[in-house]
């Protein structure tokens, strides 16, 4: 490219960052209502980081630190951590430079204290949260969706052995899944369940969220960037639907 045209390019980028709000999207949802399936498409549209504070707690606890250690058995038996922690961690978090343009926020924030934290933590930076989408998904649908879901940890991406196997899983003479053949698409690396994909801990996990995350949509409604996507049917139409009101955000 010309010189003159890479200085165009530039300084539309900086007349961009400086003067358009910055994207700031919640990606809303039960577990298992497809945030993880569909985040990765977003972040290709959009050109930003999903920031998932499950991902983030989990390697916390993989690398034992000090908020990973104090939020193992909460985590694990699908109750919430402390405000305090996952407030810290996205402090922290959207500081980095790939987050300058935006990001989509994926199981953050979970109580109506998050959201006010979050809200506070913008307005530092004149930025504030300017869409809430929502993936609506009956409770009976989750516990078939969670219980039959494989991810792989270094990317997030969730599989799931009817709807979604990688290319690699085998079935035994059970007709089962053979767990050693599930492998990641794009890596060849082993699959994992995760330790509260199960239907006790989903229990757990469904109660927090009607009580604690469900008044979260209220705290957005008023300033009317609420929208409710139906989140059953196929990937790609629940996809479409996901763009769809991206569009009018
Ligand atoms: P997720 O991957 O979003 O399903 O999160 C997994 C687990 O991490 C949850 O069941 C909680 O224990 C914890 N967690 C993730 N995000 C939050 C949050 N915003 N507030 C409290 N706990 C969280």
């Amino acid at each position: 490219m010309q010189q003159g045209k890479i200085d165009e390019a530039e300084t539309a980028v900086q007349k961009f960052e400086s003067f358009w709000p910055r994207k700031i999207v919640i990606l809303f949802g039960k577990p298992g209502a497809g945030k993880g399936t569909q985040s990765p498409k977003m972040v290709e549209l959009l050109d930003i980081p999903q920031l998932s504070t499950g991902d983030m707690l989990r390697e916390a606890v993989a690398k034992k630190t000090g908020p990973g250690l104090a939020s193992k058995a909460a985590m694990e038996a699908g109750a919430l951590v402390t405000d305090e922690i996952v407030v810290g961690i996205i402090t922290e978090r959207i500081k980095q430079d790939d987050c300058a343009t935006g990001f989509i926020l994926d199981g953050f924030p979970r109580t109506v204290a998050q959201a006010a934290a979050l809200d506070k933590l913008l307005a530092t930076t004149g930025d504030a949260v300017n869409s809430v989408l929502q993936l609506s998904v009956p409770d009976e649908a989750l516990e078939e969706r969670i219980c039959g879901r494989c991810i792989h940890k270094a990317s997030g991406r969730s599989y799931h052995v009817t709807t979604i196997p990688p290319a690699s899983m085998k079935l035994g003479a059970d007709g089962q899944p053979i767990k050693e053949s599930m492998t990641d698409d794009e890596t060849g690396e082993p699959l994992m369940q995760r330790a509260d994909d199960t239907a006790a801990a989903l229990k757990n996990r469904l109660s927090s969220y009607h009580n604690e995350t469900v008044p979260v949509l209220e705290h957005y409604k008023d300033a009317g960037i609420v929208q409710t996507i139906d989140g059953q049917g196929s990937i790609d139409s629940v996809w479409e639907k996901l763009l769809a009101a991206m569009k009018t955000a």
